[in-house]
């Protein structure tokens, strides 16, 4: 509990103090509605593009006021500048693309990817902006619009219009962290069991240590679409079913990996719901999920190791939190040069060290950390984690992002913590 509180008023300090020079006037930018672009992300090995397919009016924003993210850990970052060139909007995120920029598919040639980018409305022309990082994390410009709310088209309503209900915490999307859970695979009929699951899983988030700290800034609610046919696409083994948001073991090959590359019909699903986070709770008992920053969580529902497995991805989607395992097999062929920092804030090839947890290192820890008995409950940095047996260093010992039956390691529940406080009220 001493380190929990310890942890808790480090990152409250400094993000507070890190966020107060970057204060965005809400309302003199933006409606209460959001701006969500469906875009098309796609490429080759060495060549990628952004290209807008359509723009929506969602009738709630439900990010926080402070616009400007100060978590910026994701491959790429989205911006909105004001007509004075002032920034007025960032947030990270990850893809699906990039994954396959890493996989050995990637050799196929070209491969294009559904995303929707949802940002606050705003009240006058903006321009926005999309940047990539480069190997050495530089932000490189790659897509850029302008948008004029008074002459630009954008589409006011939305056909998939599904009943939600809000099952944890508050109606008060601006101040809090408000999670989305989509049923996928559940017919009619098994809507009752939808909603059993559904509550099972917002359970286990709010009693998993750092959540079960912020009770009062997390919501769920959930999304009751209904599937013409049970379960989800089993591609590996010729199974195909019709449902909500087409989801898909198999992804990239690998069985356990299940994703949906049907965003656009997912945003359609959630439009009108208040979310920071979608998550897709699919109806099937197969082992199985996975996780991209600010793109989506999906899950299996009814494995007995559901809970954990959706832990694990929570901590990709909501944290940008990188995989600390590096001993099981993965579609990944390719990896970062260990020459710089790998992005996610939980993992360091200790190139700038200062830069990631050297901050939560006792005095007596060496670094590297050595992976014996001595430093099991300590923070330090072993070596191992990221798909990577050397040269990639980890917080801990054991991490729920290494291992499903762990807990989050002290680093990965800071960031996590953080996160939750900027969502939550804290930072206002
Ligand atoms: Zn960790």
């Amino acid at each position: 509990m001493k380190t929990k509180t310890g942890i808790f008023f480090a990152v409250m300090l400094c993000l507070c103090n890190g966020l107060s020079a970057q204060h965005i006037e809400y309302n003199a930018h933006f409606t209460e509605k959001a701006l969500r672009l469906n875009m098309y992300h796609g490429g080759t090995a060495t060549e990628e593009f952004f290209s807008l397919k359509n723009m929506i009016q969602e009738p709630v924003y439900a990010g926080p006021h402070q616009t400007i993210s100060p978590f910026l850990h994701g491959r790429y970052v989205i911006k909105m500048k004001s007509a004075g060139g002032k920034t007025i909007f960032s947030k990270a995120f990850n893809t699906l693309f990039e994954e396959w920029q890493d996989t050995e598919l990637v050799n196929e040639g070209k491969r294009i990817f559904q995303e929707s980018r949802f940002l606050p409305f705003p009240k006058e022309k903006v321009h926005i902006e999309i940047f990539q990082r480069d190997e050495a994390l530089n932000l490189q410009k790659c897509w850029e619009k302008d948008f004029d709310p008074g002459s630009d088209w954008y589409q006011t309503d939305y056909a998939d219009e599904y009943e939600f209900e809000l099952i944890y915490g508050k109606d008060n999307p601006a101040e809090q962290l408000d999670i989305a859970i989509v049923a996928e695979g559940y017919t009619e009929e098994q809507m009752d069991g939808f909603e059993n699951d559904a509550h099972k899983f917002a359970k286990y988030v709010m009693k998993t240590p750092p959540f079960d700290e912020f009770d009062d800034v997390i919501a769920f609610r959930i999304v009751k679409a209904v599937s013409p046919e049970s379960g989800c696409d089993l591609p590996g083994e010729g199974i195909w079913k019709q449902t909500v948001a087409d989801a898909q073991f198999y992804t990239f090959g690998s069985e356990r990996y299940l994703t949906t590359i049907a965003y656009h019909k997912l945003a359609n699903v959630t439009a009108a719901v208040p979310h920071d986070q979608i998550v897709v709770l699919v109806n099937s008992e197969k082992y199985g999920g996975g996780g991209v920053f600010n793109h989506f969580s999906v899950v299996s529902a009814g494995n007995i190791l559901s809970l954990r497995v959706f832990m694990h991805e929570f901590g990709h989607a909501f944290g940008g939190l990188a995989d600390e395992y590096y001993t099981s097999s993965t579609a990944y062929v390719n990896h970062p040069d260990v020459k710089y920092e790998p992005i996610e804030p939980n993992v360091t090839t200790l190139a700038d060290f200062h830069a990631k947890w050297e901050d939560m290192i006792h005095d007596t820890v060496p670094v590297p950390t050595p992976d014996t008995e001595k430093y099991k409950d300590v923070t330090g940095a072993f070596e191992g984690a990221r798909y990577l047996p050397k040269a990639m260093y980890r917080p801990s010992r054991s991490c729920m992002m290494k291992s499903i039956d762990a807990e989050f390691c002290p680093v990965c529940q800071r960031i996590l913590s953080g996160m939750v406080m900027y969502y939550g009220t804290c930072m206002d």
